[in-house]
């Protein structure tokens, strides 16, 4: 019994100790200078937002990280393995209201406990480095880097309609809307108001940030799929229909207000290029009050649609446009009726004089609003109304109706289109229900073909099309684009689904917005020197609209930097995807008072070798933070394109087949888990019970099976010790018999584990495999215990064993390796290098089977022919037993694999 105690393993009592001298060594888990010469990697787990408890996701995220990093320091390599903190965002305001605790008290505690998890977890991170961005030496970047992308035209103000959340009184982008309703009050539908908003030009980017996808050959194909998908790149042609005389209708038009120019985009916001603001800015002053009033934006398409036929009114007989955009300009010749958005500005003239057309309309809207709220605009039941109005195809001069219909967007393309029914589904559908003629402009190549409409196919031939009939497609489409270019009434356009960012939040806890509204001066930026703009430590949060800055006069009140005259300061402050857009440069000079990085520190560590999260950033986080990195390439400060060479999305925690939540009750704590299992088996367990990228149902039983195995491996090292610290010598050269054959497994489990860090990352057989390793050992157990195993064969197992376990359960590898008399840290030791002729099998274990019921297994040569497999079966003294008195009719032989034979 007395041996027994003393071969407990007992984390409970190693952890601490560990977590004790690691922490009293800065240094351990501590970049080194550029200057080292080793090769760099720079692992990152994405940064997790202070809500005070690690959950299970957490845990294996930042195993699989921890893991990784701890390899590559076995490696040899120069590894940079930060944490940090996503401090700023909307909880820690609703937890002020709540508990009455200042949101940065409340942030500050939250980061201390799950600081004090992650250290229990035994993660090595060098917190020499922490990023937290909620402190003012870190947001100040935020706001300089806003002045900088002000500076170059990249960053703006329009009104937009905005999403709005009742119960965060805050806006919402886009992506924070799901379903309809708030992402953090999942049954709170979101509602729609105008406001004045500041906006990132993240279009500006957008044929970049879709080419460089090509690139990322390291990020997992869903998530360049998605990104692909968000960008949303369409290739067509805008073509100006004519707005018909008006011969029928109902009721008065102005005829004024037919002149009015439609598609004058390029007049107002197109042609104002990025780093081009004071000449953008004048512009808008000309010819379009509302826009210049406001100080809106510059540049930006949506204000461009939104302004169509508002503005610039034409001269003399130039007749009224409705541009559309298509990307089947080839069909324009089926074109059977020019449809509008209830939106688009043609129709507040159409509708200002028909009452009738006006409620059918505002229904429209209505219809769309709804959608848009349900957040399934795609899926819309498709409604139209005729106007009673015609426009002109440019081609051919023929009339076509024009309608207005609610599946048609006024911030895609130009808010209008063309309706091809017999060429394109859902104009066939509309056209279909409305009884619009369908007219087949395309028929396939082979002409002998039966044609079912709608015909899509762009592999077609022109029919119907006048003077363009036999040609081609896609030679059709290049030639009507060049004759719309020529005759001014059209061009090639690329359009993105890509919207521009908007990153103003009506909300105290954010990085604050460092400009200034002047009555003189309009907007002024705060100069350099007064940055950080330092949120006020005192203030009354209420779930009342508005910014609660805008209640601080000390805050609000400042004298104007261009005239001295008094000012006000903006109280927006920015969406927190600005934090989390560039943190990952920080953390490579995380202490620098002087710019946001070092350029030639970035330089050495970027782009990051591997980068860890959940897929749900697919989208937003990792789209913001590839933008921006292009944004600091073109300010000079680095010269990467991309933050991450490779990406891995982790699948999700879950428990009983659900996503682990409060309200579901089925919440497994980390805390829990270490306390009763020790650090070790959780983190162990997280890795092992699935494939990283899949989903993960927790089992308790399986903490305690890991928990189980690591005592195995704490009795078996701690029994022999002894004889490995005995040995002396190599252990390869004499090895035969039983040391052979567990010399060949070890190194065979070498391999396998080394190809899985280099990015197999198959974590759970890895340790499946590490497990099977400790069973061959233990196998063997008499043969150890009679010496029977060389001395120095038994402490390259054991040895290899603390070292293939370090990166996976650091703990008991720190407590092992000391037991084996081993010098130094065993997270600094080399990684064991499998030696290929050891790892290759010489022999097969062959399972036979007697009419396909397995009897017993032979062993072949590895190389061994099917005769030869057929021999050993056969030479089988169990084999030989069942068959006695029968006859073998057949033997299949699977190669490598099987022998089975049928008897009679
Ligand atoms: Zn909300
Ligand atoms: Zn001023």
């Amino acid at each position: 019994m007395a041996e027994e105690n003393e071969l407990r393993y007992d984390p409970a009592a190693i952890e601490p100790k560990w977590q004790a001298r690691w922490a009293s060594d800065p240094t351990l888990y501590a970049a080194e200078p550029v200057s080292c010469g080793k090769p760099k990697y720079y692992v990152l787990e994405m940064l997790p937002y202070p809500s005070g408890q690690l959950h299970m996701g957490h845990v294996r995220n930042y195993s699989i990280g921890d893991a990784l990093a701890r390899h590559m320091w076995m490696r040899g390599y120069n590894v940079l393995h930060p944490m940090g903190w996503d401090a700023f965002g909307l909880p820690a305001e609703n937890a002020a209201l709540k508990n009455n605790t200042p949101p940065r008290e409340w942030t500050q505690a939250n980061i201390a406990a799950m600081k004090r998890q992650m250290e229990r977890l035994g993660l090595g991170y060098d917190w020499a480095t922490e990023v937290t961005t909620c402190l003012p030496e870190y947001y100040r970047w935020n706001q300089w880097f806003f002045l900088r992308m002000y500076e170059k035209g990249l960053v703006y103000r329009k009104k937009s309609k905005v999403n709005w959340c009742p119960e965060c009184a805050t806006v919402l982008a886009n992506e924070q809307v799901v379903d309809g309703c708030c992402w953090r009050h999942e049954t709170t539908q979101v509602e729609q108001r105008d406001l004045v908003q500041w906006f990132f030009r993240i279009t500006a980017y957008a044929q970049e940030l879709l080419d460089g996808l090509d690139k990322l050959d390291g990020w997992p194909e869903k998530v360049r799929t998605m990104q692909r998908n968000w960008i949303g790149r369409s290739e067509g042609t805008e073509v100006d229909f004519f707005l018909a005389e008006e011969t029928q209708g109902s009721g008065v038009r102005d005829q004024g207000s037919e002149k009015q120019g439609i598609g004058n985009r390029e007049q107002g916001a197109e042609k104002q290029g990025i780093g081009n603001r004071e000449q953008g800015t004048e512009k808008q002053g000309i010819g379009n009050r509302e826009q210049g009033a406001e100080k809106q934006g510059i540049g930006n398409r949506d204000q461009g649609l939104e302004k169509q036929g508002s503005g610039v009114r034409e001269q003399g007989t130039e007749k009224t446009r409705i541009r559309v955009f298509t990307t089947r300009v080839d069909t324009i010749f089926g074109a059977t009726s020019v449809q509008l958005a209830p939106q688009h500005a043609l129709v507040a003239q159409f509708t200002a004089a028909d009452a009738a057309l006006k409620t059918q309309v505002d229904e429209q809207i209505e219809q769309q609003k709804k959608a848009r709220e349900a957040g399934d605009l795609g899926a819309i039941e498709k409604h139209g109304v005729a106007t009673g109005r015609f426009a002109i195809n440019p081609y051919n001069g023929e009339r076509v109706p024009i309608w207005v219909a609610n599946y048609i967007l006024a911030d895609y393309g130009t808010g209008a289109i063309m309706s091809v029914p017999a060429h394109d589904e859902r104009d066939f559908e509309f056209a279909t229900k409305y009884e619009l003629p369908i007219v087949q402009v395309i028929r396939p190549e082979d002409a002998s073909l039966a044609v079912v409409l709608p015909f899509v196919s762009e592999d077609g031939i022109l029919v119907n099309s006048g003077e363009y009939d036999g040609l081609g497609c896609t030679e059709a489409q290049k030639k009507l684009q060049e004759i719309a270019a020529r005759g001014k009434f059209g061009e090639g356009k690329i359009i993105f689904r890509l919207k521009d960012w908007g990153v103003s939040r009506q909300r105290y806890w954010g990085t604050p917005i460092p400009m200034i509204h002047c009555e003189k001066d309009g907007l002024v930026q705060v100069p350099y020197d007064q940055l950080p703009v330092v949120l006020p430590a005192q203030i009354e949060i209420t779930q009342q609209g508005g910014s609660p800055l805008s209640r601080v006069p000390d805050f609000v009140n400042v004298t104007c930097p261009k005239c001295g005259g008094p000012a006000k300061r903006e109280t927006d402050t920015m969406d927190t995807f600005v934090d989390s857009s560039w943190y990952f440069y920080r953390y490579t000079d995380a202490k620098n008072a002087n710019a946001p990085f070092d350029p030639k520190t970035a330089q050495y560590w970027f782009p990051i070798d591997q980068y860890i999260g959940g897929v749900e950033h697919a989208i937003l986080h990792l789209i913001y933070s590839r933008f921006w990195t292009k944004v600091m390439r073109d300010l000079g400060l680095i010269v990467n394109d991309e933050p991450a060479r490779r990406l891995f999305t982790q699948g999700m925690v879950i428990k009983d087949g659900a996503k682990m939540s409060k309200s579901k009750g089925n919440v497994v704590s980390p805390d829990d888990m270490v306390a009763r299992y020790g650090a070790d088996a959780t983190r162990m367990y997280a890795l092992f019970a699935a494939p990283p990228d899949r989903d993960l149902d927790w089992q308790e039983d399986g903490v305690a099976g890991v928990s189980r195995f690591l005592g195995r491996v704490w009795r078996l090292v701690t029994k022999y010790a002894p004889q490995a610290r005995s040995a002396s010598g190599q252990p390869m050269a004499a090895a035969t018999g039983i040391s052979l054959k567990l010399l060949r497994k070890l190194h065979q489990t070498i391999a396998k584990i080394t190809l899985d860090f280099e990015g197999r990352w198959h974590f759970n057989t890895c340790v499946a495999a590490i497990m099977e390793l400790v069973n061959d050992i233990q196998a063997a157990d008499a043969q150890l215990a009679a010496g029977e195993v060389e001395a120095p064969v038994v402490r390259e197992l054991l040895r290899s064993l603390v070292l293939l376990l370090a990166p996976l359960a650091p703990y008991i590898a720190a407590e092992l390796w000391e037991a084996l008399g081993e010098e130094g840290s065993v997270l600094r030791a080399p990684w064991p290098k499998s030696d290929p002729e050891l790892a290759r099998e010489d022999e097969l274990e062959i399972p036979v089977q007697i009419n396909g019921k397995l009897v017993t297994v032979v062993r072949v040569a590895v190389d061994a022919t099917p005769k030869a497999m057929e021999a050993a079966a056969l030479a089988d003294e169990k084999a030989q037993a069942r068959m006695a008195g029968k006859t073998v009719v057949k033997v299949i032989v699977v190669p490598r694999k099987l022998v089975n034979l049928v008897v009679k």
